[in-house]
């Protein structure tokens, strides 16, 4: 059957969603709680909120989210915001060849321009910052590698709004050149031109034009619409003059973005640091990012812990084209990476799980063989899986485990690899576990204080083994318990009937000859006649003559008293066998 698909807004009130899911605005209202949204009925919340409580709530529909027409315009950068979106600052980037003076004009511009921070200046370097030119903020990125803007343009984001190809006037295009500009165009950025060296003899700005002509690039005042500036970085000349056009062009492609929705943008840098862990450095594109908000970038989880500039200014705040700094992550996230923000810790932790679910199911899918899609077939529903996750020391590790667990599987229960690593056990896999249900499989490693005590409080269990067949052993082990258990039921005795005393509704008492083994009470009978079983009866007492008996063997003649659950019309020579089942695991 096909799930119902409902549309939801980005933003949708409690009331309009309990509408929309035919449900209570109580039920909808107490399902939020649980999940640690305090909302009222007309609070707004957000689609991925709406789409972990459809799940919580085990609906059977699909959210699919609606894409704002009426209200909404298409900003410039192809992104759709909401009619009332505020302008927000151009993120540029500067690219070009090498030595044509890219990290000079950057620097010629911090030098005058840069936001300064309280503590004053900037020594380090950094990924990204802000400048303020005529009262206006322009965000720079810093030029990173080719590769590193290809990995932003598969996550399919676009970061820069407009790319500075800077070009040494007594050198012209060079190959690296026509690669900025091409990835400028890919990007669908707005490019403009700085003609950089001015100052130096050689330099021969018309050849240069003519060259960007060739490719494509015709500048205005040969009729064409590249902006070109000419500056030299070294002298400070034509610096102010780039940034007014930096600003032309922002302003005609009236960049916009949403502030109301929840905090979203991109993971620009991240690497770890002693006494602060994991780092960050977070490019907002929409909404307003806060100290405590709960987000996650790629799949990693974090409550941003300290909001700063990149220049180490701490904030509380930060909108749309703001680089940050953040900490609190629980691991690394990925260059490129998206992040986005939820209302509570629970949704984000939640997220970050499925996140990581999705993307080892992605893995599973592209290294499904043809075995594994057999097996996926051959699957019924009474498959039993035991999720695990499998950290190991190196790849090779986890290749041979892996594999060695695929040869568990049978028909009735099989392993599910959620997710399996090189690397310690992180807090990541920590909250993994707990929202896939796993349980997690150290090799060749150690686990930290830290992470066993997570465990405990998170009651996740962590196995760790050094030689690999007990590992398998163990899982097999797991995998044996939920292989359903074999019931044998033991035949203790067997009465013939010779006689009915008394029949009622609920009870039968009669008379016979133990043939075979003994009858005690309480006891579990089954009632046969001729070959026909007709029906389960319990053994509530016995009597030889007039005395309560407590066991009956071969030869007694006895009155047996029977419990039935509907009424049981006895006639002789029916037999009474009195069994006992006996429920034994199964191996595998
Ligand atoms: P990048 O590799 O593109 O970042 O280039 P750099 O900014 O490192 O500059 C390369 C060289 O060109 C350095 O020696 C700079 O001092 C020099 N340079 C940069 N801009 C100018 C300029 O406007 N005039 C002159 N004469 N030299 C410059």
């Amino acid at each position: 059957m096909t799930k119902s698909q409902i549309e939801l807004d980005e933003l949708v009130t409690v009331g309009t969603l309990a509408d929309k899911l035919l449900i209570p605005v109580s039920t909808l209202i107490m399902e939020l709680m649980k999940n640690g949204v305090l909302a009222t009925v007309n609070e707004k919340i957000d689609f991925d909120t709406a789409q972990i409580i459809v799940t919580e709530l085990g609906l059977d529909i699909e959210l699919i989210k609606k894409v704002r027409q009426t209200e909404t315009i298409r900003s410039k950068k192809d992104q759709i915001v909401g009619e009332h979106a505020p302008t927000r600052p151009p993120v540029v980037a500067v690219m070009g060849h090498v030595d044509h003076g890219k990290t000079s004009i950057l620097d010629a511009i911090r030098s005058s321009n840069v936001v300064k921070s309280e503590s004053g200046g900037i020594t380090q370097h950094i990924s990204a910052y802000q400048v303020k030119h005529n009262n206006r903020i322009i965000t720079f990125l810093d030029t990173p590698g080719h590769e590193a803007f290809a990995a932003i343009r598969e996550h399919g984001a676009q970061l820069t709004d407009i790319v500075i190809i800077v070009i040494a006037a007594d050198d012209g295009v060079k190959p690296q050149t026509i690669e900025a500009i091409r990835f400028a165009q890919n990007a669908k950025s707005k490019i403009l031109v700085a003609i950089n060296k001015i100052d130096k003899e050689g330099a021969d700005v018309n050849r240069i034009k003519q060259q960007l002509s060739e490719n494509g690039l015709t500048p205005e005042e040969w009729g064409g619409d590249t902006v070109i500036c000419e500056v030299s970085a070294k002298n400070n000349i034509g610096i102010d003059k780039l940034l007014d056009m930096v600003l032309l062009l922002a302003d005609i492609e009236e960049l916009r973005a949403d502030i109301d929705v929840p905090a979203r943008g991109l993971v620009i840098e991240s690497h770890i640091e002693t006494g602060r862990g994991p780092v960050a450095r977070l490019l907002v594109e929409a909404g307003i990012l806060k100290t405590g908000d709960y987000i996650v970038a790629g799949s990693i989880y974090a409550k941003i812990k300290t909001l700063q500039t990149t220049d180490n200014q701490t904030i509380q705040e930060a909108g749309p084209s703001t680089p940050v700094t953040i900490t609190g992550l629980k691991a690394l996230p990925e260059f490129g990476d998206q992040f986005i923000s939820y209302k509570t810790e629970k949704i984000a932790k939640e997220e970050a799980s499925r996140r990581l679910i999705n993307s080892s199911k992605n893995d599973t899918k592209m290294n499904l063989g043809s075995t594994d899609l057999i097996r996926l077939i051959n699957r019924n529903n009474s498959l039993k899986e035991l999720n695990v996750i499998i950290k190991a020391d190196v790849m090779g590790s986890i290749t041979s485990v892996v594999d060695s667990l695929k040869g568990l599987d049978n028909n009735e229960v099989a392993v599910r690899v959620v997710s399996s690593s090189a690397g310690q056990v992180v807090e990541n896999d920590i909250y993994l576990a707990k929202s896939s249900n796993s349980i997690i499989y150290g090799f060749n490693i150690d686990i930290s204080k830290h992470i066993k005590d997570l465990a405990r409080r998170e009651k996740i269990e962590i196995k760790t083994y050094k030689i690999i067949y007990e590992l398998i052993d163990d899982v097999k082990d797991k995998l044996s318990d939920l292989l359903a258990p074999e019931i044998t039921e033991i035949m203790l005795g067997k009465l013939i009937i010779k006689g009915i005393f008394k029949t009622t509704a609920h009870e039968v008492i009669c008379g016979g000859e133990v043939v075979e083994g003994k009858l005690s009470f309480p006891a579990t009978a089954r009632i046969i006649r001729g070959k026909e079983e007709l029906s389960e009866v319990n053994i509530v007492n016995l009597k030889k003559g007039t005395v309560d008996a407590k066991e009956v063997i071969v030869g007694d003649m006895c009155g047996v008293s029977l419990k039935t659950d509907q009424k049981l019309v006895l006639e002789e020579n029916d037999q009474l066998v009195a069994f006992r089942r006996e429920v034994v695991a199964r191996k595998l």
